[in-house]
């Protein structure tokens, strides 16, 4: 019997079921699946597979150490079923779960079935699968967090000679698709064990305060999103590492308030998994009627960071620049796209999410909807860009930097982009936006059958953990 195990994006060595478990009988291959077209599918871009190869590659190196290796299966699931069909006649397959978007589900449903007595699907993080209830699921996850992590897979006797290619030869193949993209976070889990130990010694300092201005929190967030999102660390290490560490730590405050956004994490995946269809529709169905139309001219201003607003436009290189940018600015942007420019979520959505390294689709379209005003459950916030830039830059060092015509005004001109003929137009008038927004979005709150949808949509999705509902 040859275990057949399946890497997607739990690109670990350690607490890794299908890894661990696959590794049992010690006979065991793994391939890695890379499908073009998935890494062309909704808010899926360039610099997320840079980053996840950054991750296989540490891993291909620690699974030689167990005499194993990658091989990467170039083509879709279906492809894959083929391949396994008629080189194999005994065999498992083991993968863990992964929500995604729509392009992977539907193949990775049809492969499931089509191999349902011959494959193992394992949990992914603080997912809860099957017998999902939203009332004891606070429950279950710190049960999950708590139990033991998975060791060490055992090392492989497989001699088998697989028509396949190598991870190191597939490295060198791709490469020539990353150019430009130098300041985009490394992956890989030394990687990530490292911004942990510096998180919790000395970097969480601060963290509550510091990490709503986009330039404090580059060094006082984390920065292990793109991480979880690859899964070159899990979760549960992570939990468990600081709840180890938390009693001899100082800075309390800060820690557990980075503690209850992993749980947030898995709170917001499991959304998008309980309802794959918010990759398309809104939480509350009667916000889809509310932004009909849409204009790519004005899509493409934003994204380039091209709205006359300066901070909201140094948002936008830096994230162009970096593949990542804090939350509050995230959903700033994400305000002033949905509000401000009253463009339908479904076509920015994926625009802004083949910025992020950390495109995490559950989390992501969770929020793009929260700051859209189109859950229900959520009071709709519009976000003041004057008052973050003076809030969070009040000095314009930041946006200087990033739009250095700038450098010789004053700051307020630029808080209020009062810049005349010295910057580019402004694309819209901020005020009557809002004022718009506001009009439409509580138009529709007001009546019964959006009260009623909504406590249907709390009922399934909303979280039930009183001290962890400020974003849910
Ligand atoms: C419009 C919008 C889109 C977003 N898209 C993504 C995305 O694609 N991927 C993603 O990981 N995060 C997303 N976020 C949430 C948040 O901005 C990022 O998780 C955070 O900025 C990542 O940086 P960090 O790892 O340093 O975070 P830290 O502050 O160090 O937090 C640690 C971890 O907690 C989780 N987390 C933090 N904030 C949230 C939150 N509000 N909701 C859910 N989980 C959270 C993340 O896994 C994060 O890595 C989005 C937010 C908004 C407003």
């Amino acid at each position: 019997m040859t275990d057949i195990i399946i890497l997607n994006r739990n690109l670990r060595l350690l607490d890794n079921a299908a890894l661990y478990y696959g590794s049992l009988r010690s006979n065991f291959i793994v391939i890695y699946l890379y499908d073009v077209d998935y890494w062309k599918a909704n808010g899926k871009s360039s610099r997320q597979l840079k980053f996840s190869n950054d991750c296989l590659e540490e891993l291909d190196e620690d699974l030689k150490k167990l005499n194993s290796k990658i091989n990467v299966f170039n083509g879709s699931f279906y492809d894959l079923g083929k391949w396994i069909e008629t080189n194999y006649n005994y065999f498992s397959i083991h993968i863990n779960h992964c929500t995604d978007v729509n392009y992977f589900r539907e193949g990775f449903d049809n492969f499931k079935e089509n191999f349902k007595n011959k494959i193992t699907v394992y949990d992914d993080f603080g997912l809860q699968l099957n017998n999902f209830d939203r009332d004891t699921w606070s429950k279950n996850w710190n049960h999950i967090m708590n139990s033991d992590l998975l060791d060490v897979p055992k090392p492989s006797n497989n001699k088998d000679k697989l028509n396949l290619i190598r991870f190191s030869d597939f490295k060198n193949e791709i490469s020539c698709e990353f150019s430009g993209l130098n300041n985009i976070q490394e992956g890989g889990t030394s990687k990530a064990k490292e911004l942990l130990e510096t998180f919790l010694d000395q970097r969480c300092k601060g963290y509550r305060i510091k990490m709503s201005s986009p330039s404090q929190s580059e060094e006082s967030c984390s920065r292990l999103s793109p991480h979880f999102t690859y899964g070159s660390i899990s979760i549960r290490q992570v939990y468990q590492q600081l709840n180890k560490m938390l009693p001899e730590l100082n800075n309390k405050k800060d820690l557990y308030s980075f503690k209850k956004r992993l749980y947030w994490h898995c709170h917001f995946v499991q959304k998008l998994h309980t309802e794959p269809e918010l990759e398309f529709y809104s939480m509350h169905r009667m916000c889809d009627d509310l932004r009909p139309e849409y204009d790519d001219e004005i899509i493409e201003k934003w994204i380039e960071g091209e709205t006359g607003f300066p901070f909201l436009d140094a948002c936008m290189k830096f994230l162009n620049e970096n593949g990542w940018i804090n939350f509050r600015m995230r959903a700033m942007i994400m305000s002033f796209a949905s509000y401000n420019l009253w463009q339908p979520w479904q076509k920015t959505s994926p625009r802004l999410a083949e910025l992020f390294t950390d495109y995490e689709p559950g989390i992501h379209i969770s929020q793009v909807q929260m700051q859209s005003g189109v859950t229900g459950i959520n009071l709709p916030r519009i976000y003041s860009i004057s008052k973050q830039s003076m809030d969070q830059d009040p000095d314009a060092e930041w946006t200087k930097n990033l739009l250095p015509q700038l450098n010789s005004f004053d700051p307020k001109l630029i808080h209020n982009a009062e810049l005349n003929d010295s910057y580019i137009p402004q694309i819209v008038d901020l005020k009557s936006s809002a004022k718009f927004a506001r009009d439409q979005i509580w138009g529709i709150r007001k009546s019964i059958e959006f009260k009623n949808e909504a406590r249907k949509v709390y009922l399934k999705h909303g979280s039930r953990r009183k001290r962890y509902t400020k974003t849910s």
